[in-house]
This record gives C-alpha cells, sequence and structure tokens, in this order.
C-alpha cells in the first residue's frame, strides 16, 4: 500500500493505549531493516530521517525508497521528517512524498513557535501529511541541532494546550525530562507532566530521546498518553557494532553484503524488540478506523 499519515496510525495507538516506534534510518539497509521488523511482527511503523540525512542522501531518494517498501509492504508505513526548523525543507519532503513532518521551532519564542507551526500546519493539511511540532526544549544532541542539559526546558502544560489549540498541529513533542542521545544514568522522565499534559491535549503525544529509556519507563509513559517514540542513537550503534564486528574478525573484507546483513539482521532485531515495548505488534489494522 502507499504510504499514510502518521495521523491515523497515532490516534490508534493513543486510542488504543500503545505507541508506535518512530525509527531513524541513515541508509537502505537501515530502512529494509526497520519494515522486515514491522512486518514480521505486524506493527504499524514510522519510518523517520533527519535534516541530516535528508542533505545525505536527497529528499528524494529516501521517499522513493519508503515508498517501494510500503508498497510492497503489508502494514501501514509513515515515513516522517525529523526535527527541522527550515519550512522549505518542508515542503520539499512534502513534494518529494513524506507522509508526516516535524517542525521543530521550539527554540523560539512562544508566539513564534505557534507562528512557524501553523503556516506548516496550513500547507502539510491540504497534502494529507501530519504535522509534529515541539513545546518546550528536549536536551542532548539531535543531528544538528545541541541543546545543553542545563537549557533543557519543560514544557507547560497549559501552553501545550494553547498550542495545539492555536496551531491545529496533530502531534505534539512536549519536553518532558527524556534526551537525545545516550542517557548517562537513569532519564529523570517527568511523569506527572506527561498525565498533566495528556489531561489538556487530545492530541497523540510523542516521546523523543527513546534510546536506552528502560522498558518499565516506556510503558509508563505509554499509559499516560506517549503515542510514538523516537529511537535514533540506539539503533545507529546496534547497527555499526555488527559492522565492526565483521571487520574485527576479517580487516580485509571488501564486500559490502558481507557486513550489511549481519548489520540488517542486529537492527532488525533491536526495532523488534522496540516494538514489542511500545504494544505496537499485532496492530496492523487499528488505523483503519481512524482514517477519514
Ligand atoms: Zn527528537
Amino acid at each position: 500500500m502507499a504510504l499514510v499519515s502518521s495521523t491515523p496510525l497515532l490516534r490508534a495507538a493513543r486510542a488504543n493505549g500503545y505507541c508506535i516506534g518512530a525509527f531513524n534510518v541513515h541508509t537502505l539497509e537501515m530502512l529494509q531493516a526497520v519494515v522486515e521488523a514491522a512486518e514480521e511482527l505486524q506493527s504499524p511503523l514510522i519510518i523517520q530521517s533527519t535534516v541530516g540525512t535528508v542533505k545525505h542522501l536527497g529528499a528524494d531518494y529516501i521517499a522513493a525508497a519508503a515508498t517501494v517498501a510500503s508498497n510492497r509492504s503489508s502494514v501501514p508505513i509513515a515515513l516522517h521528517l525529523d526535527h527541522c526548523s527550515d519550512f522549505d525543507l518542508i515542503v520539499q519532503c512534502i513534494r518529494a512524498g513524506y507522509s508526516s513532518v516535524m517542525i521543530d521551532a521550539s527554540h523560539h519564542s512562544f508566539a513564534e513557535n505557534v507562528r512557524q507551526t501553523a503556516k506548516v500546519v496550513e500547507v502539510a493539511r491540504a497534502a494529507g501529511v501530519n504535522v509534529e511540532a515541539e513545546l518546550g526544549k528536549v536536551g542532548g544532541v539531535e543531528d544538528e541541532i545541541v541543546v545543553a542539559e542545563n537549557e533543557a526546558l519543560m514544557a507547560d502544560p497549559g501552553e501545550c494546550a494553547e498550542f495545539v489549540r492555536l496551531t491545529g498541529v496533530a502531534t505534539l513533542a512536549p519536553a518532558i525530562g527524556t534526551a537525545h542521545g545516550i542517557y548517562k544514568g537513569e532519564p529523570k522522565i517527568d511523569f506527572d507532566r506527561i498525565r498533566a499534559i495528556a489531561a489538556k491535549v487530545d492530541v497523540p503525544l510523542v516521546l523523543h530521546g527513546g534510546s536506552g529509556i528502560p522498558e518499565e519507563q516506556v510503558k509508563r509513559c505509554v499509559s499516560l498518553g506517549m503515542a510514538k517514540m523516537n529511537v535514533a542513537t540506539e539503533l545507529r550503534i546496534v547497527f555499526s557494532d555488527a559492522i565492526k564486528e565483521v571487520f574485527a574478525a576479517n580487516p580485509e573484507e571488501n564486500d559490502p553484503r558481507k557486513y550489511m546483513v549481519p548489520a540488517k539482521k542486529q537492527l532488525k532485531l533491536a526495532a523488534m524488540e522496540k516494538m514489542r515495548m511500545c504494544g505496537s505488534t499485532g496492530r496492523a489494522d487499528d488505523y483503519r478506523t481512524w482514517l477519514k
């Protein structure tokens, strides 16, 4: 089937009390690995690319590969642009075939964040594309965006409600204590804040910084209203470690298939683990109820 907007996938997830893993991919093999994982577990899937990966591969290449994967697949797949602050690039990705985009204007004032997000919602709505926006600041390093820990700001529940009302955004990523990258020690998730935001906001909520969050904390976040969990760093590490292992055993290896195949296999297993953690397995058909 064709790529689908992540809106019905995420509405179904929030309504049914699970979340959907959104996996950042950087190569064709990484994309194929997460698709195989979703297919095997009959899980809905969100494939993501960062702005850096769009610049590296090209939005058209990524969209073409994701479209082929989706056409071959029996599970619903959305293609999402992660953390983008560039309006023109968002439009370029929508034109290329992305079915979901994130406008990240969280580093601006509330009013400016509202203005930029509403502008993207207007363009995306016409194309049937989901929009995610961020409120507060998620700490850590995401691609080219660096937010120091002491600069990370939590989202205010009242502002979240106001933000969704003013922008019409379909999914919201409120900063609630998670960070991008790998945690030093345990993440300090503010569960009460998630509960307070979910009570005021009925759109699906997005958990950023999903690498290395312990399973029981993921489940608690999901039970409180998180419907999408972004995972990037952990998957990159699994993929790269598998390649390193091949070269450690055979430094002379020069057939890309010999190191890509095991890397793909390990990434698939890691993605399946996250899907089980998210509770999205066997949920491939739920979104149909939420199609307009
Ligand atoms: Zn993020």
